[in-house]
């Protein structure tokens, strides 16, 4: 995008916006290389000052800036820092890149070898990290993403944390201290978002500003086929592909959620069934650990019995 084009779509979005001092022409394009730009970073700065504008536009010491194409302040206004390469991204793991690029389920993030500042846009969040950003910044962030997925023809799959990248030692985006938010969770309301954009509006304002949950079935669940005994944890993994995950799919669909599938169940493991798994646990009444939204014994015994 250039400049001209990310104030359109920031407009398109009915995102509240400020321009930085000379942003426009604010970069390191003469440290290294920028683009072909694959998708969209997010970052807590780890403050919660109400002003950081100067901060991303300077950087720190050791670490020029701009920090970021885009600051996002605690009333929700994304604030224009910089345009072309940012110091945000630093050294991540190649495969993580190559799954941004196809839009495929992300793999385990254990390599730093590839230069993310190239490949990324950044936004920093002005929050900690050790509690959750504002409903505004949320809102904001959920629109920000849209507008840029949108005018990449991207999903809501080119949107990472920064501590799904594989620079070590990163948690951003936070929501407790040293605990990085739900990527899948923010990323399913990214499509929920891009799904509806600002021109299809009026949206009822009542609308929480986090993660609408599916609705729970309000039908009895119809008894399953029959009974399966759980094959064991190791079927249901990022880059699994086989019958049990084809089973576990079509049992979910059949309880009720097949809203989370635009098409399967199939037999390679994706960010669906875990999403659909998730949100079956969660209506067990489970948290935490146990609506991670990988299926255990307890799971599937609820899932076909
Ligand atoms: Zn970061």
């Amino acid at each position: 995008m250039t400049p001209a084009q990310i104030v359109a779509q920031l407009k398109k979005f009915d995102i509240p916006f400020a321009e930085y001092k000379d942003w426009e022409k604010h970069n390191r394009n003469h440290k290294g290389p920028w683009g072909p730009v694959h998708g969209l970073m997010v970052h807590h700065t780890g403050s919660d000052s109400k002003d950081q504008r100067e901060l991303l536009y300077k950087g720190v010491n050791g670490l020029p800036g701009p920090l970021s194409q885009f600051g996002l302040g605690q009333d929700g206004t994304v604030h224009l820092i910089g345009w072309g390469r940012a110091n945000h991204a630093g050294l991540g793991d190649d495969d993580v890149l190559h799954a941004v690029k196809e839009e495929l389920t992300l793999p385990e993030d254990n390599e730093s070898n590839t230069d993310g500042n190239r490949h990324f846009y950044g936004v920093e969040i002005w929050y900690s990290g050790a509690h959750a950003m504002t409903d505004a910044q949320y809102a904001t962030l959920r629109k920000l993403a849209a507008a840029i997925c949108d005018f990449h023809d991207w999903t809501e799959k080119s949107v990472i944390g920064h501590g799904e990248w594989g620079s070590p030692g990163k948690w951003d985006p936070g929501h407790k201290p040293g605990q990085m938010m739900d990527m899948d969770d923010v990323r399913a309301d990214i499509k929920a978002t891009l799904a509806k954009p600002a021109e299809d509006k009026p949206k009822p304002p009542s609308k929480p500003a986090t993660s609408p949950k599916p609705p729970k079935p309000v039908k009895p669940a119809p008894k399953p086929v029959k009974a399966v005994t759980f094959p064991g944890r190791g079927y249901f993994r990022p880059g699994a592909h086989n019958k049990y995950v084809t089973q576990l799919g079509q049992q979910l669909v059949r309880r009720g959620y097949g809203h989370f599938y635009s098409k399967g169940p199939g037999p390679t493991w994706t960010a669906v069934d875990r999403a659909a798994v998730k949100a079956f646990q969660k209506a067990q009444g489970w948290t935490g650990a146990n609506a991670d939204g990988y299926p255990g014994p307890e799971t599937w015994k609820r899932l076909f019995y």
